[in-house]
């Protein structure tokens, strides 16, 4: 199977004039695509497109745009099996991990059908005599969205329905290493009525970011990705005048109290750690271990981490797939390495896992760390991978204050019986998303999803009713009508209300 992957402009597909490079399975190491990807000239060719949609699809009346949306949610659930696929083909997660990101993206769109109560203003009547007060939300206009490899599906849909919903074009530059999903997105979208040129799809890498923090007719970007790509981003496009909301990266810590039911939490951070090979942003690198929780727990995550199952994704069996690219499979290695050396213990190696079959593949097995400085990068970075490191403290407030020591803010999630501990935690922990017994507290998407510190850098989280802020703009308006004959005083002070 060998396919092309071109941009999506105008309703049609566009092939550029820029570069290719190949689209790679992470199962297998072969070559399944080539990617055309973007320039400047593409993005420019997009933006103009996007404007001259929008201009219309503003003025589509609500009632419009929700039928168009609830046409595309039944075509996304007779197309999962397609997506998933794809996602599979070109990620590597687990199918089944493929149909859960589309599900939980379609949440989103799920929230977008009820615009209609996320765009009423507000109204009041006689602020002053005679005067009444109301307020509507306006579209930008054409706005970005720049994706990250590891939700192909789930990510951009954290942006795009409630961009198109609320009246803007949107423009998707997906992740390079993963772009079938949004091209089958496009052509459902047009098969839905959307008019051509409101969502829009231009691949490439950083010549494609980069023109579009900066183009003009661009007036917001929204960013999923790594932390130094997001302070990247989040300073070219403010620079460039536009409303930029820039969601980081994470290094995720997970609580075991001492009076935690040790064998469900050992099983919920396993999954946390090593669930679609750890390349979550919610995923859980970090189990912070309290007091006697510390023996029981490593006895529990080490049989947990054996027991899986490393595989291709489209095996029934795998519970655990390939990591992205061989950089990414080399990266958890060496980082494991470095903390082996820094006098670490690894108490569950994966660093040798060969799957038989899929030789060419970047399969790293899961990984389990311990006794490790809390100043080794190995503990501090972003590893991105399936290797969990275990910190021990001997109470709470060290756990909090390790916590709380992190750059990060992303996620966190606390294991304990103790309602105060919980109620504690969550008021005091220094991050954007907490789970009480949840190791991956990804919120619903008619909630909205964001992390605190290096995790997020703009006002607004994403989906949910942050989103309608985002992408819509307020006019306050005030009115009074006097009859043609009504004598009313003018006065040069600055009005009062009476
Ligand atoms: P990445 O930062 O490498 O890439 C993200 C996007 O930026 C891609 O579209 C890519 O093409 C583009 N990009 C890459 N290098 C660039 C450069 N030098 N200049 C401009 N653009 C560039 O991230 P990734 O490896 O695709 O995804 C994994 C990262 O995303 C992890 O750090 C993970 O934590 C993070 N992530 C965060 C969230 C969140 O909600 N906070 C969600 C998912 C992923």
């Amino acid at each position: 199977m060998s396919y092309e992957i071109t941009h999506w402009i105008g309703g049609r597909e566009s092939a550029g004039t820029g570069s290719t490079q190949p689209i790679l399975n992470p199962a297998t190491g072969e070559e399944v695509g080539t990617l055309h990807l973007g320039d400047a000239a593409t993005v420019d060719e997009a933006v103009r497109a996007g404007a001259a949609a929008q201009r219309d699809w503003a003025r589509v009346s609500l009632a419009k745009r929700t039928q168009i949306l609830y046409r595309m949610r039944q075509l996304m659930l007779e197309h999962t099996d397609e997506i998933a696929a794809a996602i599979t083909r070109e990620h590597g997660k687990t199918l089944g991990d493929a149909k859960g990101e589309i599900a939980r993206g379609l949440e989103t769109l799920e929230f977008a059908t009820s615009i209609t109560q996320d765009l009423k203003g507000g109204f009041s009547e006689n602020v002053s005599s005679g005067v009444d007060a109301h307020t509507m939300r306006q579209p930008l206009g054409v706005v970005a969205g720049i994706t990250p490899f590891n939700f192909p599906a789930m990510v951009p849909f954290w942006m795009h329905p409630i961009a198109i919903a609320t009246g803007n074009a949107f423009l998707l530059k997906p992740s390079e290493r993963d772009p079938s999903a949004s091209n089958i997105v496009a052509r459902l979208y047009q098969e839905a009525g959307l008019p051509d040129g409101v969502f829009q799809v231009v691949h490439g890498g950083k010549e494609t970011v980069d023109a579009l923090c900066t183009h003009d007719g661009i007036a917001a970007v929204s960013f999923v990705g790594s932390t130094p790509i997001a302070k990247h981003v989040h300073a070219t496009a403010t620079a460039a005048g536009k409303r930029v909301q820039a969601l980081g990266g994470a290094n995720n810590h997970a609580v075991v109290m001492p009076d935690a039911n040790i064998a469900f939490a050992a099983g919920q951070i396993a999954s946390g750690a090593f669930g679609s090979a750890g390349e979550r942003c919610m995923a859980v690198p970090v189990a912070v271990t309290v007091g006697d929780a510390h023996e029981p727990f490593l006895e529990a995550i080490r049989a947990e981490a054996e027991k899986l199952v490393v595989g291709p994704g489209d095996s029934p069996e795998t519970d655990m797939p390939p990591v992205i690219t061989a950089e990414a499979r080399d990266r958890v290695i060496r980082m494991t390495d470095e903390a082996e050396q820094a006098g670490a213990t690894v108490l569950v190696d994966g660093r040798s896992l060969v799957v038989e079959g899929y030789e060419n593949g970047n399969f790293v097995g899961p990984t389990v760390i311990t006794d490790l400085d809390r100043t080794h990068p190995t503990y501090t970075d972003e590893v991105f991978g399936p290797l969990l490191v275990v910190m021990h403290v001997p109470n709470f407030d060290e756990a909090l204050e390790l916590v709380n020591s992190s750059p990060f803010g992303n996620g966190t999630a606390i294991f304990t019986g103790s309602g105060h501990y919980a109620r504690r935690y969550q008021e005091e922990v220094q991050v954007g998303m907490i789970g009480v017994n949840v190791p991956i507290p990804t919120p619903v998407g008619y909630y909205s999803f964001g992390g605190w510190k290096d995790s997020l850098f703009g006002e607004h989280h994403a989906h949910g009713p942050e989103a309608v802020g985002f992408y819509t703009k307020q006019k306050a308006i005030t009115t009074r009508w006097p009859h043609q004959d009504e004598h009313l005083e003018s006065s040069m002070s600055f009005p009062t209300h009476d």
